[in-house]
């Protein structure tokens, strides 16, 4: 099958069984969404959505968390992955929302990327679910789906994004975003996907390749 194929086939089963796809993480407005983007780095969605109605209520606007004190972001954090970086991050980011933007979040991917806390991935999810841009942030379940059916054989972050955004077309490229994740997440799992059940696997090459078994 060639990889135009593969893309429509992908394309067509996701369209026909996963119309809603969306982010999971919890938010009301684009800098509360920037927050919960950068606090769910390595971290799971749910445990982050656990966590942000009481820092929302804190820090409505960006400038309410940029005269924070570190020890109050921390506490607030504590139990999320890596809460001594993403504590300063935080701070940092919205610091730099206040003297260099306004305190808007910017829509432009290398306006994004200047902020603390923000690499390509982060600015990516924000331009595309906040401002529609035909993006698609690779994270790790996207990397490994994606290479795994066969979307991609790219071995490094950018690679996949290149092959995913040449392979999806502009108005698709945010759901596919969310398509794999969601893949990942749910059926498509590091350790032990389940293969058994994924409307897939006709088409996965690992599947094909692994005769069944992976
Ligand atoms: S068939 Fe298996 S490896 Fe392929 S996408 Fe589905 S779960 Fe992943």
């Amino acid at each position: 099958m060639s990889t135009a194929d593969l893309f429509h086939k992908v394309t067509e089963w996701f369209s026909a069984n996963m119309e809603t796809a969306e982010t999971e993480l919890h938010y009301d407005s684009p800098f509360h969404l920037l927050i919960a983007v950068i606090l769910s780095a390595q971290c799971t969605d749910k445990r982050v959505n656990m966590h942000t109605p009481q820092i929302f209520a804190r820090f409505p606007q960006p400038a309410d968390l940029a005269s924070a004190s570190f020890e109050e972001v921390y506490e607030l954090i504590k139990s999320i992955s890596f809460p001594n970086n993403k504590a300063r991050h935080l701070i940092g980011m919205a610091s730099k929302l206040v003297s260099d933007f306004s305190g808007e979040v910017p829509s432009e991917i290398h306006e994004l990327e200047t902020l603390p806390g923000v690499g390509r991935k982060t600015a990516n999810v924000i331009a595309s679910v906040i401002y529609d841009k035909p993006v698609i942030a690779v994270d790790t379940h996207v990397f490994r789906v994606s290479r795994r059916i066969g979307l991609s054989d790219g071995g490094t972050v950018e690679a996949v994004e290149r092959d995913l955004t040449a392979g999806f077309a502009p108005q698709l490229r945010g759901k596919a975003h969310h398509w794999l994740i969601l893949h990942g997440r749910y059926v498509c799992t590091a350790r032990k996907p389940k293969c058994q059940e994924c409307g897939l696997s006709e088409f996965c090459r690992e599947y094909i390749l692994n005769n069944v078994k992976i």
